[in-house]
């Protein structure tokens, strides 16, 4: 390595797409990977590749994680199938715009009863954000009520 890139921290920018990752919990990371890859997860914390068509899902120097390395497809990456958005109880991005176009729902909350979605959430451990999806549904929500 050149001296001058140990003067930079590039600990989170993606070894792949060179793009900023967003930080992620060792715990999500543990329970999202393959089972045969638990092993080599190791103890820290981890960041995330956020750009749509990067294979890279989660990185730390010295190991990275692939969408293949994972039980679950993550859905902001290209054609993710199917388009979880609320992992906890399996609800797609198809679903919420169903509840929103067919179903009349306007907010989160709406879109919760009709779905499930949202129900004994689990967000830190079964989305591959870590995140809670709340904020997501929403975006969907706007853009399916921008359609109808
Ligand atoms: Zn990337």
């Amino acid at each position: 390595m050149a001296p001058e890139n140990k003067l930079i921290s590039n600990d989170n920018l993606c070894p792949v797409c060179g793009k900023q990752g967003a930080g992620v919990k060792n715990e999500t990371v543990r329970h999202l990977v393959k089972d045969n890859l638990v092993e080599s997860v190791g103890s820290d914390d981890y960041s995330l590749c956020m750009t749509e068509d990067c294979e890279v899902v989660y990185f730390k120097p010295d190991i990275v994680f692939y969408r293949h390395d994972l039980t679950v497809p993550v859905w902001f990456k290209n054609n993710a199938n199917p388009r979880y958005i609320c992992y906890c109880n399996r609800v797609t991005q198809e679903q919420i715009e169903n509840a929103v176009i067919n179903g009349n729902a306007r907010t989160v909350k709406d879109v919760a009863r009709l779905t499930g979605a949202m129900k004994n959430g689990q967000c830190l451990l079964n989305n591959p954000t870590g995140k809670c999806c709340g904020p997501v549904i929403q975006q969907i929500i706007d853009n399916a009520l921008l359609q109808k």
